[in-house]
């Protein structure tokens, strides 16, 4: 999307905004509330994840693509593997999310902290817009509950999550990662703050934005899939996510004053005029 958009308040964006990449995913998350996909709670953990995104320069890292890589070998390895969705990732990328998917044969789950039947269907309608053939999480029928959470947050799909092996958890709560982690799965994260309880819980923590890390991933996917078993272990065993994370935090505060000259000189410039 390249031409100006309006926003909520009917104020134009015109692409050469420095802020139009950034505006436009507001505006999808503000949509996504609008369509019952997004919680209200949802609007505020995007500003966190906005926050983090700054400070790595709204650009993929290089550790985030050893990461990403890692993941990909994992999820290749699974015998169930899962994707579970919520309403931001369903706004944000829903075909994205749909794409990674078909190349790693792992299917799409609806999985919320805030639980409505109407956010459910909103987010499957969502997802099955976007070209899924089929979500999961979302038929009361197959619905079964884990003892480690409490209320709707222990729903989980029978088919899914509930006996799946390996589990990708974009922009989840820290609770959640680690009940499935005390469950005996293999948890990979997608969230951009290095220091959140998910990000620490999880065996392989993407600490990049979900709109870069999947096309990335999927790329990485269709790369992988071709090669040996063997490979892939080795790329799973040789992983050390403590040390990835290390890496994200010294990566993030090093780069900070290249990144403060970089803004300060975009906006100096404006004044020489
Ligand atoms: P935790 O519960 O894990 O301790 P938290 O309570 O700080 O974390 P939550 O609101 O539970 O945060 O989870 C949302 C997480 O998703 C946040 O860490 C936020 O940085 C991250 N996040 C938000 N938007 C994105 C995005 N577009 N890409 C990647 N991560 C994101
Ligand atoms: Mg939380």
């Amino acid at each position: 999307m390249t031409q100006t958009q309006r926003n909520e308040d009917h104020i134009e964006i015109p692409p050469d905004h420095p802020r139009y990449q950034s505006l436009l995913l507001r505006e999808k998350v503000i949509e996504g509330y609008k369509r019952h996909i997004v919680a209200l709670a949802g609007l505020v953990a995007h500003g966190r994840g906005e926050a983090f995104d700054y400070l790595i320069g709204e650009k993929t890292p290089k550790w985030a693509l050893e990461q990403e890589k890692a993941a990909v070998a994992l999820l290749l390895l699974a015998e169930h593997p899962i994707i579970s969705v919520n309403g931001n990732v369903a706004a944000l990328c829903p075909e994205a999310v749909v794409e990674f998917s078909k190349t790693v044969n792992a299917p799409l789950e609806v999985n919320l902290f805030y639980r409505t039947r109407q956010r459910e269907e909103a987010i499957k309608s969502a997802l099955l817009d976007a070209g899924a053939t089929e979500v999961l999480g979302a038929d009361p029928e197959h619905q079964v509950k884990i003892r480690e959470l409490s209320h709707a947050r222990r729903i989980v799909d029978s088919r899914g999550i509930y006996r799946a092996d390996v589990v990708l958890v974009p922009l989840e709560d820290g609770d959640r990662t680690q009940a499935l982690r005390l469950l005996g799965k293999k948890v990979i994260a997608i969230d951009l703050n290095p220091l959140s309880r998910t990000a620490l819980a999880a065996h392989i923590t993407i600490v990049n934005n979900i709109i870069r890390a999947l096309p990335e991933m999927t790329q990485f996917a269709q790369k992988l899939r071709d090669q040996p078993k063997e490979e892939l272990e080795r790329l799973v065993k040789s992983y050390d996510n403590k040390k990835l994370l290390k890496k994200a935090i010294k990566g993030m505060t090093a780069q900070l004053p290249t990144l403060f000259e970089e803004k300060f000189a975009e906006v100096s410039r404006l004044f020489q005029r």
